[in-house]
């Protein structure tokens, strides 16, 4: 046998899955479709991740967090849920770290750091965790298939790899998935989602904010000051139909910056655009089998969240903290890696431990882009029924910092 892990994709789940097994004896193979150069340094993709304080330990854990440098990283305090457009007529949530024991909700950071770092980590040369995974990168995956022997991939270059399990973290439109007969239901929202980094006159507090308007959804993520002018800055967020993105993504800087500043009322005084612009559109993904023979999916391959609750990554790296557990307790007892009953326990647990949140995001990204008047009443009610019920935002709260 060639390998005896082949992980297909590069990005921060397959990276991470990577590092989680480095110092386990496995040979393992990483394939990616991207240059070695857009690995190593990734450019910005406008995403800034919301990360739990599981999600940051698992990050220490992986020697993934030290190397993300402390200036990428910035404390989430406070999350506040806004719905309407007028103060006057706003529900208003608001789940505070004070709720927790916690001193923050979680961190903020972005993707590009996220995948540089995990790169450097999964990647050093050998140490005394042994020698990194072998990369092929410039690598496209076009086909992968199984027997009860080996699972084997096949790559556009033509050659084909073999290995006992073959890991697929290669998004959530994941061709490999597709290619081993795994069903997944997936949902258009039709909207999509424009992201950039802007710096604004008033602070931040450390406070994310998600506000549903009528007709659009703001969000704002707290970054660290600007280390140009110092002012504050945040990642902004605009979620609308695409065909009324493009024009904004068109726009000279000026014109976007008063655009964003009316789209925020004027709430962070003057705003001004100090990145790239970004646009995704919105697909939730729901795949419905994890496992395969000798193959299993991770991050978004496995469970593709729409980003409103901010927890794609966070249940990405959840799916790598189940399946390396279970790998190497199996090669510690001298188990086979690719048993089916390991399979199936790893796509028991991570199916366990998303469903709900998956599902509940659906609810509120359906709930929250309707913008009919029984739809605008229930979102105002279910708001201002959480506001005043602690115990539940007690639980959100746990929920972020664990
Ligand atoms: C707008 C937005 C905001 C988000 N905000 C948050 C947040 O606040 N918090 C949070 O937890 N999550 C957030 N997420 C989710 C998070 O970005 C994803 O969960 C995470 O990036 C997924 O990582 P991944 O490695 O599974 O997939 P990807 O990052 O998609 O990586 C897949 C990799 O596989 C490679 N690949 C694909 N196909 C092939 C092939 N055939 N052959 C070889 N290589 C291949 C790709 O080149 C890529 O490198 C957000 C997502 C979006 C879109």
């Amino acid at each position: 046998m060639e390998f005896d892990l082949i992980i297909i994709g590069a990005g921060p789940a397959g990276l991470g899955l990577a590092r989680a097994l480095r110092g386990s004896a496995l040979r393992i193979c990483l394939v990616e479709q991207q240059a070695l150069h857009a690995l190593q340094q990734p450019d910005f993709d406008g995403r800034e991740i919301a990360l739990t304080q599981h999600s940051a330990s698992l990050l220490r854990q992986f020697g993934i967090w030290a190397l993300l440098g402390a200036q990428h990283i910035a404390p989430l305090k406070d999350a506040l849920v806004i719905d309407g457009d007028r103060a006057s007529a706003q529900a208003r949530m608001c789940i505070s770290q004070r709720l927790s024991a916690a001193p923050e909700l979680g961190y903020l950071v972005g993707n590009h750091h996220i995948r540089r770092a995990s790169f450097a980590a999964a990647l050093a040369a050998a140490d005394e965790l042994g020698a990194p995974p072998e990369l092929r990168c410039n690598e496209r995956v076009c086909h992968v298939y199984s027997d009860a022997q080996a699972a084997y991939v096949k790559l556009a270059s033509g050659q084909t790899l073999r290995a006992r399990l073959v890991v697929a973290a290669d998004s959530r439109h994941s061709l490999s998935r597709r290619a081993m007969g795994i069903a997944a239901d997936m949902h258009d929202y039709g909207r999509s989602m424009l992201l950039c980094n802007m710096t604004h006159e008033r602070a931040h507090d450390q406070t994310a904010w998600q506000w549903f308007g009528h007709g659009q959804t703001l969000a704002l993520l707290p970054m660290n000051p600007c280390p140009e002018s110092g002012l504050a800055r945040s990642s902004v967020v605009l979620t609308l139909p695409q065909r009324d993105l493009t024009a904004l993504l068109d726009l000279p800087d000026d014109a976007f910056n008063a655009a964003m500043v009316q789209r925020f009322e004027g709430r962070l005084g003057a705003m001004t655009v100090t990145s790239s612009r970004h646009v995704y559109p919105l697909v939730g993904v729901w795949a419905r089998h994890l496992v395969a023979q000798r193959f299993a999916v991770v991050g978004d391959a496995a469970v593709g969240m729409h980003p409103v609750t901010a927890h794609g990554f966070n249940l990405g790296l959840r799916s790598i903290e189940t399946l390396s557990g279970l790998l190497i307790k199996a090669l510690r007892k001298g188990q086979d890696i690719a048993a089916p009953v390991l399979l199936e326990r790893y796509q028991r647990r991570h199916q366990c431990d998303s469903r709900g949140l998956f599902f509940a995001t659906h609810a509120v990204a359906t709930l929250y882009t309707r913008e009919q008047a029984p739809a605008r009443l229930l979102r105002q009610a279910l708001l201002h029924l959480g506001e005043r019920c602690t115990p539940f935002k007690r639980a959100l709260a746990a929920s972020l910092t664990g």
